[in-house]
């Protein structure tokens, strides 16, 4: 039977009620589309709670992602659902606010010469394809430059840290070779130094990261532009740095205004930046800037005119949603800077209380405490054979509850460290890492004792 004829006249059948209607007694078709269609509140409903299995994206402290969002906008990705951004001549409006939002990151990130809405840049999927994006402009004018003086131009590399998963995919997917600087004993990214035994000839960039993926600390971009200007001087080489902020690209220039990273440092040819992490729009949205148009070769950017119009497009993709850019911008014009200060700096302060809660617990030595860099804490065990318990074993402890708060070891070289992180960002609250900081001491209680779960604190009653 198609769900749909289970559908009585409303009021008149007991069957009207979802959960008392036949479907609820089958399991739904896992592996072939079923022949018939079926009542939109019926498959509503089903699906619906099927999702309740999924984690409580309010509890995930391991994403970097924006997990709260206003209502407004709410309704405005409702709005936009039909917009693909793709299409600037049927929806100008879109393409104008994703170019507004452009110049706004160009400005944010002092951008030369970025008047009169100039700026060069594109709205992505994420900051992995604005990464792609990135490295593909290192890597078409690295060629350009070796053709012209007639030099090889099969054997590019790129240097980069403890770099995000996008960069091995990019190095993979554009045949570049991934040139990995592994960290240095009580090194949470790459240090300046380092990269000489790296960079050669062959170097489109090097790959700077404001806000590691794994330490949450920023690498410090001027020392490295510094350290690639002192390598110019003495080999000629001239390396240009991508700059990797998809988080600390929405937070430096709120919190960290002296910081010295982006365009300031001549350098600095592109940054890229997830709008859906510290930017707080919706989940879908990255976005790639240059210093200046010449940065992006010419023969990368398509023109399309089966749209109507003459559009030009630099993206991996092609049709895409246009409410995520929306929503950035609704998140720039309602927050303002003072608004994104205050919601960063809160972040920042509530990372720090949860920093002081976890050095009291005991155990634990702190690795970041939440300021400086992103609002996040980390920490590692200071005893880890002593300890009785691995931080795996507080992960799974702390799952029990519903936290998401994972533990994983450093990159190399420091792999024999495992940490355990927690990020703090918009709509995680002050009360909500009080609890989870007493669940935190709960767990260790129970770990100390070696007993299985307390399962009535769980609020499992059998
Ligand atoms: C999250 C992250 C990425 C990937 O960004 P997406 O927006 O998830 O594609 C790349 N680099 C760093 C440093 C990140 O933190």
């Amino acid at each position: 039977m198609a769900l749909h004829e289970m559908k009585a006249p409303k009021g008149t059948d007991a069957r009207t009620d979802v959960f008392a209607s036949p479907l609820s007694e089958r399991v739904l078709p896992k592996y072939r589309m079923p022949e018939e269609p079926s009542l939109p509140e019926a498959v509503y409903a089903m699906l619906h709670n099927e999702l309740l299995l999924d984690g409580n994206a309010a509890q995930n402290l391991a994403t970097f992602c924006t997990t709260w969002s206003d209502d407004e906008v709410r309704r405005l990705m409702d709005e936009c659902l039909d917009k693909n951004m793709i299409d600037k001549d049927e929806y100008p409006q879109t393409a104008e606010i994703e170019a507004r939002c452009v110049n706004i990151l160009a400005d944010l990130w002092n951008a030369p010469e970025v008047v009169g809405g100039r700026a060069m840049g594109c709205s992505t999927t994420g900051s992995s394809e604005a990464a792609m994006l990135g490295g593909l402009a290192l890597k078409w004018r690295w060629r350009e430059r070796r053709r012209a003086e007639g030099k090889p131009v099969d054997r590019p590399n790129i240097v980069a840290g403890p770099v995000q998963i996008c960069w091995d995919k990019f190095a993979r997917y554009f045949d570049v070779e991934l040139r990995q600087v592994p960290l240095e004993d009580g090194a949470t990214g790459l240090r300046p130094h380092q990269l000489r035994e790296y960079v050669d000839e062959n170097t489109i960039g090097v790959v700077a990261i404001l806000g590691v993926t794994f330490t949450c600390d920023y690498e410090p971009v001027a020392e490295i532009a510094a350290e690639l200007d002192r390598i110019q001087e003495e080999t000629g080489l001239d390396v240009p740095i991508h700059v990797d902020a998809a988080s600390g690209g929405f937070v430096a220039p709120f919190l960290h205004r002296d910081l010295v990273w982006d365009f300031r440092l001549e350098r600095v040819s592109s940054i890229n930046a997830s709008g859906h992490k510290y930017g707080l729009a919706p989940l879908g949205v990255g976005w790639a800037v240059w210093r200046t148009a010449e940065l992006l070769p010419k023969d990368l950017v398509f023109d399309v005119n089966y749209l109507g119009g003459d559009l030009p497009t630099f993206a991996l993709n092609f049709s895409r949603p246009g409410g995520e850019i929306v929503a950035q911008y609704y998140n720039f014009l309602r927050l303002g800077r003072a608004g994104y200060r205050r919601v960063q700096g809160v972040c920042a302060e509530t990372a720090r209380y949860l920093a002081g809660q976890v050095a009291e617990m005991g155990p634990f030595t702190l690795l970041y405490d939440g300021q400086g860099a992103l609002p996040a804490v980390s920490y590692t065990l200071t005893d880890p054979a002593g300890a009785g318990f691995s931080l795996y074993d507080l992960s799974d402890q702390l799952r029990m509850r519903g936290w998401q708060v994972p533990s994983y070891p450093l990159p190399a070289d420091r792999q024999e460290t495992v940490v355990q992180r927690v990020l703090i960002r918009h709509g995680v609250g002050r009360d909500e890492v009080d609890l989870l900081a007493r669940d935190m001491r709960d767990s260790l209680e129970r770990l100390r004792r070696g007993k299985p779960a307390d399962t009535e604190r769980a609020g499992f009653h059998h």
